[in-house]
């Protein structure tokens, strides 16, 4: 009687008997992994109540300021609870920060001068920090065009740290910032382990001990028991509609490392002199703190929905990264779906699973920011949230499609099987 329920009710979704099989096979394949994750949640839930009981977080603290918002005691509170949370000395969480390229511009900017040296150890950055570097070519405003040295090293082949190539270039000269990107980005590779980094961040500290180790964190918050700054990188940021807004945060980023970098941090973001001091929340701390409160589940939810779409596509033939079995650190999922039309099926279908905009069909668009035309499917409550449901590509080889988000592990396993459903009724998936 349930079972049929549903059934219907993934028809009127227009989701395709094939596609609701495979999806609940591969459920049954992955199920058992789901506890470990929920012991996840229970232990990030509790780390975030216990900062907010810490801090007295109090009704009044949902009250903002106006004009230069001095001594706004939501504002602080705010901070502090990331802070704690993320086990960093400082933060600095603002619905100003417009995206998770600008709080990462930010870090940049605000530890970085002329003639320092910036290494990028976990290969090139994400698309949108090319034109903040200058490895996309110049553009007036880059770090390399202010004279801030900038080098790279990629992975081994395996996914792993290159230490011999890390280990020479910290003998070889000063390095101001390590620069280490948790998630995989637009790149076909596995997230940066929460182990691996510590033993990195080891190593590092072990040649230039006064190397500010610096960490995007971006999809990676409340995915493991331990950030990066808890296993000892000086300095982390992401995004608020990522994973630690919990689809709640209308905007923002968050800062979090040690208090001399978030100093000289907050001194780029408003003044030399003003700092963390003014700026006001729009009455927003509300919304960041609850959201940041649903985040260990929100997130989670997303990581099983991962899990699932892995597994799903696995069960097809396609090649999937990371696969369903794999130790995960970022909510990414990607699949090499191998031609456009493919990718471009896949997204119609992760839209037409949304609540919002649910009607609408997603096209190739040349992006701020990004080097190819991308794709996206997102049919979110708040503009471009991918803690939602949601996915992307960029029109290039190898025609790889990220698939990310859901608030609620249903919402995700309905996308998985809708971006199935679609591709069927276009003729694209092979069987
Ligand atoms: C999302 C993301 C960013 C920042 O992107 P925004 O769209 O500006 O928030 C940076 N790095 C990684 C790895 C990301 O996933």
């Amino acid at each position: 009687m349930k079972t049929k329920l549903i059934t219907a009710q993934y028809e009127r979704l227009g989701i395709t008997p094939f596609a609701v099989d495979t999806v609940l096979n591969a459920e049954k394949e992955v199920y058992n992994k789901f506890e470990e994750l929920n012991q996840m949640i229970t232990y990030n839930q509790l780390k975030v109540i216990e900062a907010m009981q810490v801090y007295r977080l109090c009704d009044t603290h949902f009250n903002w300021q106006s004009g230069y918002g001095y001594n706004d005691s939501g504002r602080e509170v705010t901070e502090s609870i990331f802070a704690k949370v993320f086990g960093g000395e400082d933060a600095i969480v603002r619905p100003l920060i417009v995206n998770g390229t600008h709080a990462l511009t930010l870090c940049l900017t605000g530890v970085l001068r002329p003639g320092d040296k910036m290494l990028a150890i976990s290969g090139r950055p994400y698309d949108t920090l090319e034109n903040v570097i200058g490895t996309a070519g110049p553009n007036g405003s880059s770090l390399m065009e202010i004279g801030v040295k900038y080098a790279e090293i990629n992975f081994l082949e395996d996914g792993s740290f290159d230490e011999m190539a890390i280990e020479a270039a910290l003998k070889a000269e000063p390095i101001k910032m390590v620069y280490i990107q948790r998630s995989a980005g637009y790149s076909f590779r596995k997230a940066v382990q929460i182990a691996d980094l510590e033993a990195i961040v080891k190593k590092v500290k072990a040649i230039q001990p006064e190397t500010v180790v610096m960490v995007d964190n971006c999809y990676g918050e409340f995915l493991d028991y331990r950030e990066p700054t808890e296993v000892g990188a000086d300095l982390m940021a992401g995004s608020l509609i990522k994973n630690p807004g919990g689809g709640l945060a209308l905007s923002g980023g968050y800062i979090v490392g040690k208090s001399a970098l978030i100093e000289l941090i907050a001194a780029k973001m408003t003044s030399p002199g003003i700092g963390k001091e003014c700026g006001l929340t729009f009455g927003q701390t509300r919304t960041i703190l609850q959201g940041l409160f649903l985040a260990p589940t929100v997130a989670v939810n997303a990581l099983k929905s991962a899990i699932l779409c892995a597994k799903t596509y696995e069960s097809l033939g396609y090649e999937v990264c990371p696969s369903s079995d794999a130790y995960r650190s970022d909510i990414i999922q990607s699949v090499k779906l191998g031609s456009e039309d493919k990718i471009v099926s896949f997204c119609k279908g992760i839209q037409s699973a949304s609540p919002v905009d649910s009607y609408v069909t997603p096209l190739p668009w040349d992006m701020p920011g990004y080097e190819s035309p991308v794709v996206m499917a997102a049919g979110a409550f708040v503009q471009g949230s991918s803690i939602e449901l949601s996915a992307d590509a960029p029109i290039r080889e190898p025609f790889v499609v990220y698939y990310q988000g859901g608030l609620t592990y249903d919402h995700g396993k309905l996308g998985v099987m809708s971006s199935l459903s679609q591709m069927e009724r276009d003729g694209v998936l092979k069987k």
